[in-house]
């Protein structure tokens, strides 16, 4: 069967404003496995079925959400049981590494970095000189320049989880290890927890850089969805795959699933 794996600021929502038909598309891919990932580490998976549920997505619950921030805990345990960090970011990225390793400033195996508040002179500080004297291993959440927001109506530009490990990596010289798409451990942490494939799996996205690229990548099939960053009629960078299905909306490409006969037709 099927598995379908979707971004969602942008595809979803923009802001706390969900898109045209996104709710009944979700509705629609109740009878497969599916899943919501996310390189935004800011919230929990909790909160961020609570802002779907708010939006009106009928009963998401905080299974179907990995976040880059949970991505980078369990990497980082399996990559050392009990491992110590030093975490700069939000709420979302403290609380999934807490779950899984320790805090301490002074003998860190890693300093994370994560996309949302956190970074000022002195978490700088610490972070570098865990690095430059301790050998702590830099990683970041994911590797986006700048993110979108909506406050008040308004569009914002908002610097990214690459924007923000940026200045860790001219001060030490060290490139950070990167969890979020389009690099490859966001989506087979995925793929693992639907019990799936590459090939049995369709992300659906609207960035073609990060959700489309990282996918293709794999071997899955890719939807790209114009609703986000990317506009309709935007020619497509010659230098990504081209999607295997590419819609300006929700409802066009549940229009093209049920043609392919991938979402059961309705009656
Ligand atoms: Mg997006």
């Amino acid at each position: 069967m099927t598995s379908f794996l979707l971004d969602m600021d942008g595809i979803l929502y923009h802001g706390d404003r969900p898109l045209p038909g996104a709710p009944a598309f979700v509705e629609e891919l109740s009878g497969h496995p599916y899943l919501f990932i996310t390189n935004n580490p800011i919230r929990t998976p909790g909160e961020v079925a609570r802002k779907l549920r708010d939006m009106g997505f009928g009963g998401i619950s905080e299974e179907r959400i990995l976040t880059s921030a949970q991505a980078t805990a369990l990497w980082l345990e399996r990559r050392q049981p009990d491992f110590r960090y030093f975490a700069v970011g939000g709420q979302g990225l403290v609380d999934a590494l807490s779950r899984k390793g320790r805090q301490d400033e002074e003998k860190a195996d890693f300093v994370v970095v994560g996309e949302g508040p956190g970074l000022d002179y002195d978490s700088l500080t610490t972070g570098i000189n865990l690095i430059l004297s301790g050998g702590a291993r830099l990683v970041a959440t994911n590797p986006d320049t700048t993110v979108d927001a909506w406050r008040d109506g308004k569009h914002l530009v908002l610097p990214g989880g690459g924007a923000l490990v940026a200045p860790f990596e001219a001060a030490t010289g060290c490139k950070a290890l990167t969890i979020g798409k389009p690099e490859p451990l966001l989506y087979e942490m995925a793929m693992e927890r639907l019990n799936t494939s590459a090939p049995d799996c369709i992300m659906i996205g609207d960035r073609p850089d990060t959700d489309i690229a990282g996918a293709a990548a794999l071997g899955m099939r890719t939807a790209m969805v114009r609703t986000g960053r990317f506009q309709p009629g935007e020619a497509w960078p010659e230098d990504i795959p081209a999607p295997d299905w590419d819609v300006d909306s929700l409802p066009a490409l549940a229009r093209a699933f049920h043609s392919a006969n991938l979402l059961p037709n309705k009656p």
